[in-house]
């Protein structure tokens, strides 16, 4: 039953976020390696988007799919103490929809990566995320979201990938 790795269920079951893990630094320098150039975690910003463009006026968040609450594959909710995380997840959405508008309202554009749009996916479909953000951090609209729902059955899986049953 028990098929996460240690490591990855000491830092849920701590609280930890998302912050440094796979595929925040997946991200980092598969666009850094293209010449882009971001502020990390930056505390003035409406929840401290993990990459920061300043003279793209733009952010990106990698989103843990637990944690934000995304409908998908990677997304259970928790079978014990069932109101706990209702109230913490729960609390962690409000927040999220808080901070994009008010990223919105300073004039930031805002692009979301789930966590499943990078986990257990292809090298291939990798590249294909970071095409897609290094679009859009140059010439992109107000809002993007690459999630990896239509990607997560791909028969590619990688081996880094696990299948999220974490609480099941
Ligand atoms: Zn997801």
């Amino acid at each position: 039953m028990d098929i996460v790795d240690t490591d990855t269920r000491s830092q849920m079951m701590a609280g930890i976020s998302y912050k440094d893990t796979r595929p925040e630094l997946l991200v980092r320098r598969a666009l850094h390696k293209r010449g882009f150039r971001f502020k990390l975690h930056d505390k003035e910003l409406a929840g401290k988007p993990d990459l920061v463009f300043p003279k793209y006026q733009c952010v990106i968040f990698v989103q843990g799919c637990f944690w934000h609450v995304h409908d998908c594959h990677l997304f259970k909710w928790p079978k014990t103490r069932e109101q706990f995380w209702h109230e913490k997840l729960g609390k962690n959405q409000l927040r999220d929809a808080r901070n994009l508008s008010e990223l919105k309202r300073s004039g930031w554009r805002t692009a979301l990566v789930w966590e499943c749009a990078l986990r257990g996916i292809s090298p291939e479909k990798k590249t294909h995320v970071i095409d897609q953000l290094n679009a859009w951090i140059i010439n992109g609209g107000e809002f993007l979201s690459i999630e990896g729902n239509d990607l997560a059955n791909a028969d590619d899986m990688d081996t880094d990938s696990y299948d999220v049953d974490i609480f099941g």
